[in-house]
């Protein structure tokens, strides 16, 4: 049989638990979701991409997955080419907000001209963490707010480390 292999593509500076429910909510629909790093330097990330993907693959045993294969990969340039490259058959992302939909909307209709056989996936926020977003978290971080609860306890804790508090 023919394995569903999925990307989650994002910038993931860092990883928050919404990013993390994303990924819980759609392994059921796949056999293997690569969580998928892009590499944008250009946006100043906290985060280098190997710190982003060594984090996250710490994450990523406690998830489990129950029976996706869950793995962190990096890449650059164009989100459907690296879709094709690793032979999947979607791209997961998640919708937050009205917001985000036009967005997404524009990115999922490029990517289908760009690679017509790769199907775009959304998944709606959690209500929880419809409005946490890796930029907020770092805003807030800085700004000496608390972040509990909204990213992963080992994200908070690298994220104190690298603002040395
Ligand atoms: P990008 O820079 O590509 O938007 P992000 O890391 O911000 O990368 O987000 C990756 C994907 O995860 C996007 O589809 C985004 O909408 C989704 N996402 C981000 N935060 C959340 C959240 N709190 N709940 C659900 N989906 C989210």
């Amino acid at each position: 049989m023919k394995t569903r292999r999925a990307i989650f593509p994002g910038s993931f500076d860092p990883l928050t638990n919404g990013h993390l429910d994303i990924i819980k909510r759609s392994s059921p629909l796949f056999d293997e979701i690569i969580i998928a790093v892009l590499n944008n330097p250009d946006k100043n990330p906290m985060f280098s991409v190997e710190e982003r993907c060594e984090m996250i693959a710490d994450i990523l045993p406690a998830i489990g997955g129950n029976g996706c294969k869950l793995v962190v990969d990096s890449f650059s340039g164009l989100t459907a080419d690296f879709a094709l490259e690793k032979n999947a058959g979607a791209i997961v992302r998640g919708i937050r907000a009205v917001s985000d939909y036009e967005y997404e909307l524009r990115m999922a209709l490029m990517n289908r001209r760009l690679q017509p056989d790769i199907e775009t996936v959304f998944l709606m926020a959690a209500e929880e963490y419809s409005y946490v977003s890796s930029a907020l978290m770092k805003q807030v971080f800085t700004l000496g707010g608390r972040v509990e609860g909204l990213v992963p306890e080992s994200i908070e804790r690298k994220m104190r480390e690298k603002l040395g508090t």
